[in-house]
């Protein structure tokens, strides 16, 4: 399965939960909005994904997947 993780940083409101969640795929710039740092490619890396796109509170993180 092909999976990719879009963020909006027009929406995200800094709050860091993604990067908590999985820090090896999110940062934060200087501002303090989300970075993409890596796409997941491993079945414990997708799983990583999903929960920080479930956690993040403004919704700001989708995955998009294609089999
Ligand atoms: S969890 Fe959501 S609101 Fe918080 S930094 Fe990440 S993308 Fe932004």
């Amino acid at each position: 399965m092909n999976v990719q993780i879009v963020a909006r940083q027009a929406t995200c409101i800094g709050s860091g939960q993604c990067v908590f969640t999985d820090p090896d795929a999110f940062d934060q710039d200087d501002d303090g909005l989300v970075l993409v740092l890596k796409q997941p490619a491993a079945e414990g890396e997708i799983a990583l994904a999903r929960q920080a796109v479930n956690i993040c509170p403004s919704r700001s993180l989708s995955i998009l997947e294609a089999s």
